[in-house]
């Protein structure tokens, strides 16, 4: 399936979860089997067996786990505050809707080693740019971000300036 086509599935939800929101709803697209292979097979082109690919919690994880496994790499959870039960290091930062902290294991990530991060939506950037910080205290270094959209209005590739951005689709207004 082309890529357009399976990006053509993914729903939009006026006001939710809060007024003036316009929630980019994925669901759709993954339950089409070539949709979702579609797009999971384009994120693996950018990334190889010898890179750890890291899912930022929720739907980062639906794609990021995919993709490892296409590249038989391994999987890595980026998570909310709380969630990993070993040590963490963590990186607060605002959002669209509200203010939240993501964590990594302590030992997730060697020092040196390569990181492709995957995440569905980049709108204001603070999620990914905390992701990137979390990658870069490890010492270990980021070849890319993969997100489905880019929600270009809300200019979040200003936050991530020396990452280089595969985003499948930009929605501009
Ligand atoms: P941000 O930190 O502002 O770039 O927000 C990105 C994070 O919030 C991603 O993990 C997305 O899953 C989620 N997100 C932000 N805005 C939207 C939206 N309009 N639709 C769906 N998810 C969104």
């Amino acid at each position: 399936m082309k890529i357009d086509d399976a990006l053509s599935l993914i729903r939009e939800i006026p006001d939710y979860p809060k007024p003036g929101i316009r929630f980019q709803d994925i669901t759709p697209l993954l339950a089409h089997g070539e949709a979702f292979i579609a797009i999971t097979e384009k994120f693996a082109t950018f990334a190889d067996s010898s890179t750890l690919v890291a899912g930022i919690e929720a739907r980062g994880f639906i794609f990021a786990s995919a993709v490892a496994n296409q590249l038989r790499s391994g999987f890595v959870p980026i998570r909310k505050a709380g969630k990993l039960p070993h040590l963490t290091i963590s990186e607060s930062y605002g959002l669209e809707y509200g203010d939240d902290t993501l964590e990594l294991h302590i030992d997730a990530v060697a020092p040196g080693a390569k990181v492709l991060l995957i995440d569905d939506v980049l709108a204001t950037g603070g999620t990914a740019a905390a992701a990137v910080s979390l990658v870069e205290m490890c010492s270990a270094e980021v070849v890319g971000l993969g997100v489905v959209m880019t929600l270009e209005f809300l200019s979040g590739r200003e936050k991530l300036q020396n990452i280089q951005i595969h985003s499948l689709r930009s929605i501009t207004s």
